[in-house]
């Protein structure tokens, strides 16, 4: 397990002056964790990772990754104007969205971004009311060639990208509407721990490379792998091998590009979890305690914070802080105060005994925690702070008051 990066009288100073419930980020453990994945693809003749806003949208973490050198993958109107705002702008943001509005085109373009498709009829959506563009890319779903995964699904399930057929078809009235710049994307699995799963899904996007340039003569400037980069959120799983998958997809790329002469090709990730996923933790505080047909540890934090377990019943590993050492007599489930059953962080968890006031520190909420909470049964979402590389502390997003929900109704 990894280390926490604040020991507890760290911790308790910072609760001091931030009361619980807060998210907080390691600087240090997202910038060392950014730089390695730019150094294991640096093999490859050009690569840029486009953090996934959707991940973790705040601009303090977006600006810390740009000046690492990263670009933004957004989908929505409000992560496009998050990107410009944090100064990231042209073909320094990929768009790659679904069921898309119009505006949101219309945005995308007067940004600069490279825009990816989802789907063929959104080549005539896109076109009346953006024109043809001068740069496209469309989103691959390989549908039954490749085995699916937990979170995403099987592909043919997922209602995301363009069959193999259609994308053929796709790419050829692109080019015949003169189009000269092209990119492959593909996305197919969320939080993958098995490494060849990535380098297998490298190979599949450069086979089919090969495959449109051999039918349509068209040559591809970049390829786009997506995200789904897992991580270790059990104690027993393993951290994913970032220098063997990047080595792994180099070896199809011989084969396939450089073999066909078809480079060079950019490497594109879009990675959200993997980059700030496991340098975010919860910090709550135990407010109750409460013993039914089960033990109970009520904290101040819930579902509205991180959604994972409630939504997926996703395992978030707990540290009772000043605890570590101690030896997991208790079985318990730590809840939330929502008037959800669901409202749990963990459900029969062995633990040490928890006391009221104990902190309690939940593990790898640094991507898909924050940005998914919700304001149901009027709960209110949690400040976010950034832990300095010179170990200062520094709120990056104040909490929400009852102000700010109750500011779009009138009474
Ligand atoms: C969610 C998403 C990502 C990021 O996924 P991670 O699991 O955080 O890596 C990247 N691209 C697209 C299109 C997505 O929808």
């Amino acid at each position: 397990m990894k280390k926490l990066p604040f020991t507890k009288e760290m911790i308790e100073k910072i609760i001091e002056k931030y009361p619980t419930p807060f998210h907080i980020y390691d600087e240090k453990g997202i910038k060392e964790n950014a730089k390695k994945l730019i150094k294991a693809f640096s093999i490859f003749p050009y690569f840029k990772e486009y953090f996934a806003v959707k991940a973790n949208p705040n601009p303090q973490l977006i600006k810390i990754l740009k000046e690492i050198g990263f670009g933004a993958d957004c989908s929505s109107m409000t992560e496009l104007i998050i990107a410009e705002k944090c100064g990231i702008t042209g073909e320094n943001i990929m768009f790659t969205s679904n069921d898309t509005p119009a505006e949101e085109f219309i945005k995308a373009k007067e940004l600069g971004a490279i825009v990816n498709l989802d789907d063929i009829s959104h080549i005539d959506f896109y076109e009346k009311y953006c024109g043809v563009p001068e740069l496209i890319c469309f989103r691959y779903n390989p549908g039954p060639l490749r085995e699916g995964n937990a979170i995403i699904g099987k592909p043919e399930e997922a209602k995301y990208g363009l069959t193999k057929k259609q994308i053929f078809e796709a790419y050829k009235i692109m080019r015949d509407k003169g189009v000269k710049r092209f990119g492959l994307h593909t996305m197919i699995a969320s939080n993958e721990l098995n490494p060849d799963y990535f380098i297998e899904t490298g190979r599949m996007l450069f086979e089919l490379l090969v495959e449109i340039n051999k039918e349509l003569g068209i040559k591809f400037e970049f390829v786009n792998l997506g995200g789904g980069l897992g991580i270790p959120y059990k104690p027993d799983q393993k951290e994913l091998d970032i220098f063997y998958i990047a080595k792994g997809i180099k070896e199809h790329y011989d084969n396939y590009i450089q073999k066909n002469n078809l480079g060079p090709v950019k490497i594109f990730l879009e990675s959200g979890r993997f980059i700030t996923g496991p340098y975010g933790y919860l910090v709550t505080k135990a407010i109750h305690y409460k013993n039914t047909y089960k033990n109970y540890i009520g904290v101040d934090a819930c579902m509205a914070h991180l959604m994972r377990p409630a939504i997926y019943g996703a395992y978030h590993h707990i540290t009772v802080m000043g605890k570590e050492n101690e030896p997991l007599t208790k079985k318990y489930d730590v809840v939330g105060s929502l008037c959800e059953n669901n409202d749990k962080f963990a459900i029969d968890r062995n633990l040490p005994e928890i006391n009221v006031g104990d902190i309690l520190v939940i593990h790898d909420t640094g991507a898909h925690g924050y940005a998914m909470g919700f304001n149901y049964n009027g709960k209110l979402r949690c400040k976010e702070l950034l832990l300095k590389e010179d170990g200062s502390v520094e709120l990056i997003r104040r909490a929400e008051t009852v102000e700010d929900y109750l500011s779009t109704v009138w009474f």
